[in-house]
């Protein structure tokens, strides 16, 4: 989390500050995917663990259907509280940008997940709006540090939720609130035309 806050100026930017991730278990797990317009659009994948959101920067988003997989780079551990954030990161702030909840629920281990970590292989099933049944992340290259900036792969798993619609283009708004991400944009008084590039085109 220390790599987290130095990043970000929290006078200036209205993300949240994690001052106090909670080792509490809880009932369930949350995930979230975070559609993330900056100086490159990607959906940034976060599953809490251990009072974090572990997280990794997906350039193409999930994709539904199990013969394609979309590269998951890790990135620094988030704070809990972050999986709500919707809105914009200031243009001169790290990431600056437009952030949607482009999904978000529970997700439930199939295997374990602190050998998984180590060993590079992550199985879970997603209950969310757009994202369903079960799934893996397969590190397929180490990053300098103990998670950071390694390479995985986001695969679906076959099941009764895997289809070869492409799911990030169907079904492009946010689930809290239905916004595009020109709306959100907007709203926040962001760089709309920007924001507007990564929605989908008429
Ligand atoms: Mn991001």
């Amino acid at each position: 989390m220390a790599k987290y806050r130095t990043k970000r100026d929290f006078k200036i930017t209205s993300e949240p500050e994690g001052l106090a991730p909670k080792d509490a278990p809880k009932e369930s797990l949350i995930f979230v995917v975070q559609k993330h317009q900056s100086s490159h659009l990607h959906y940034d994948f976060r599953l809490e663990w251990r009072g974090v959101l572990l997280s990794w920067a997906v350039p193409k988003g999930p994709s539904l259907d199990p013969s394609i997989k979309r590269l998951a780079m890790a990135v620094e551990d988030h704070p809990v509280e972050y999986a709500k954030f919707e809105g914009i990161i200031p243009e001169d702030q790290y990431g600056g940008g437009t952030v949607m909840v482009w999904d978000q629920g529970t997700w439930e281990p199939e295997t374990d997940i602190e050998s998984g970590l180590r060993n590079g292989e992550l199985k879970f099933s997603l209950h969310g709006k757009k994202l369903r049944g079960s799934w893996v992340l397969v590190r397929t290259r180490r990053g300098p540090g103990k998670m950071e900036r390694a390479s995985w792969l986001l695969i679906k798993h076959r099941d009764r939720y895997a289809s070869t619609s492409d799911v990030v283009t169907d079904k492009p708004r946010s689930v809290v609130s239905r916004r595009l991400m020109a709306g959100i944009a907007a709203a926040a008084g962001g760089n709309i035309k920007k924001a507007a590039e990564s929605d989908p085109q008429r």
